[in-house]
């Protein structure tokens, strides 16, 4: 269970029960979805459906950092796409901050939302050219200064800006569900679209919604086409761990490169909470979550006994760093590929996407078309390919001897199926394969969820389907 999970409003909307037409249909209510749905309120007759209650997407497991100090991104998009694509793309992330703070302000929302200085810092010789070279590019345009983090961590060179934030994301989503419940359908899993004369057909498990534009929101596109993601990215992961400290230091902290690592605070109830990040990887690469959540335990020297929350978290990461926003076919829209900055990144999504529809100029537009190619792309576009087959590949053989006696794989019918002994010694028996490409799926034993490594569904012990792309559940059945 994440720290934010705990906050979250589990009364839920209703669902589905009839067939609608609407303007604009909105897909997903994580902070993308829901902020969009926020900046049409007034305008549209427009709703939201969430496969399950709003808020309990990757949104619920992020660390909430509000900041445009992101590693190194401006001298990796100085290289992918250009000094001036960079330099927008660091106004995109200060406007995207001004933007969550008037919503904030505007209807005093009680989020948590403070005001702290954001580090970026690195313990490797090999990084430190790097990051001076960012810090060289940032003071043209920013307040940055070179300063020494405020923890004893281990660094050998740190930058810093002053006018960034940290916040409590699903009280931000929670005050939002309430503001326009009315607009809202929770538990209406979208499962198929359809495009018939200009209007889109979009089915869920009995009725359907039917609508002029659509505006897909769900982290993970559910449909290969249009669009093709999984060529055009690759997932990564993270875990964290969150345990009680006696003083807020003020500030947040992120290392230039992976495996990364971050580190936040909440306060909140007289409580502060530290926010441990450690172990980002791809998931092609590596699959085994025991050994990760120790990892981090083993970075910031986390006892047993101090652990109050723990929990891993995916992202999409694009090729040339930039989010894909925009207009996919006509009157359809998507957003995704936040790599790992969906905070910033899903607030600009829903203020252009907002545009998009009102017919208003948008912002940055060509910056994250996405039908955008470029050379960066291109080169990438095998590397990620190779990518998806070593998640696959490598899905196929994960080792047994990571799985503790609790679990095991084998075969029923022909089929494969993992079984698993809770402590009451109930047996909960799923099939192994991915419903949405046909990868093996990975048995998280600290989360106790059925995790896939190629484009990060998500499954209960019983199958249940609890992220997409999937829309199918993988339940054993007799
Ligand atoms: C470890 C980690 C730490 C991070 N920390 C930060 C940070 O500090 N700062 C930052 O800026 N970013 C951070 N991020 C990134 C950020 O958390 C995500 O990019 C962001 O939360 C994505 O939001 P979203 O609204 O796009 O998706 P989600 O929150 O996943 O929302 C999508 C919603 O769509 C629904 N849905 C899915 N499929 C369907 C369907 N078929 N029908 C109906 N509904 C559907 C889901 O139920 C879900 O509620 C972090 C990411 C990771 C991995």
């Amino acid at each position: 269970m994440s720290l934010w999970e705990k906050y979250l409003n589990k009364n839920s909307l209703p669902n589905l029960d009839k067939n609608i037409m609407v303007d604009t249909l909105i897909i997903g209510g994580g902070i993308t979805g829901l902020t969009t749905l926020y900046y049409l309120k007034d305008y549209q007759s427009v709703c939201l459906v969430d496969a399950g209650l709003v808020g309990n997407g990757v949104t619920k497991n992020t660390t909430g950092k509000l900041t445009y100090l992101q590693n190194t991104i401006y001298k990796d998009l100085e290289k992918n796409v250009g000094y001036d694509s960079s330099i927008e793309y660091l106004k995109s992330q200060t406007l995207a901050i001004t933007l969550i703070k008037d919503i904030i302000t505007k209807e005093k929302i009680e989020c948590n939302l403070e005001k702290v200085d954001s580090y970026v810092f690195t313990n490797k010789e090999n990084e430190l050219n790097k990051l001076k070279q960012e810090y060289e590019f940032l003071k043209n345009y920013v307040n940055v200064a070179e300063k020494k983090l405020p923890i004893n961590v281990s660094s050998l060179y740190s930058i810093s800006v002053n006018d960034t934030y940290v916040f409590n994301p699903i009280k931000y989503l929670n005050h939002l569900k309430s503001m326009l419940k009315d607009k809202i359908y929770e538990y209406t899993k979208i499962k198929k679209i359809i495009h018939h004369r200009n209007k889109y057909i979009c089915y869920s498990d009995k009725y359907t919604i039917i609508a002029d534009k659509v505006i897909v929101a769900c982290h993970y596109p559910f449909f290969f086409i249009p669009f093709c993601l999984p060529l055009k990215s690759h997932i990564e992961k993270s875990y964290i761990i969150t345990r009680k400290v006696k003083k807020n230091p003020k500030f947040s902290a992120i290392t230039v490169s992976n495996p990364g690592m971050s580190i936040r605070y909440l306060e909140d109830n007289n409580e502060i909470y530290e926010i441990c990040l450690a172990s980002s990887h791809k998931t092609s690469s590596n699959q085994d979550d025991l050994k990760n959540f120790s990892n981090v335990k083993k970075t910031f020297s986390l006892k047993d006994n101090e652990i109050i929350d723990s929990w891993s978290n995916v992202d999409i990461i694009t090729d040339d760093k930039l989010p894909y926003i925009g207009e996919a076919k006509k009157n359809f829209y998507i957003a995704t590929g936040f790599n790992t900055w969906g905070m910033t990144n899903g607030i600009i999504a829903a203020y252009m996407l907002s545009r998009f529809i009102l017919n208003e100029d948008v912002p940055f537009r060509d910056l994250f078309s996405i039908n955008r190619t470029n050379f960066y792309q291109i080169k990438s576009f095998f590397s990620n390919t190779i990518n998806s087959l070593k998640a696959f590949v490598g899905s196929k053989k994960r080792q047994k001897d990571w799985y503790s006696d609790n679990l095991k794989i084998t075969t029923i019918n022909g089929k494969q199926v993992g079984i698993y002994t809770d402590i009451n010694g109930k047996e909960h028996i799923v099939y192994t394969t991915c419903p949405h490409m046909g990868c093996s799926l990975i048995f998280n034993e600290i989360e106790h969820t059925w995790d896939c490594p190629c484009h990060s569904s998500r499954f209960s012990l019983d199958g249940k389907c609890l992220k997409g792309p999937s829309t199918k559940d993988i339940t054993y059945k007799k």
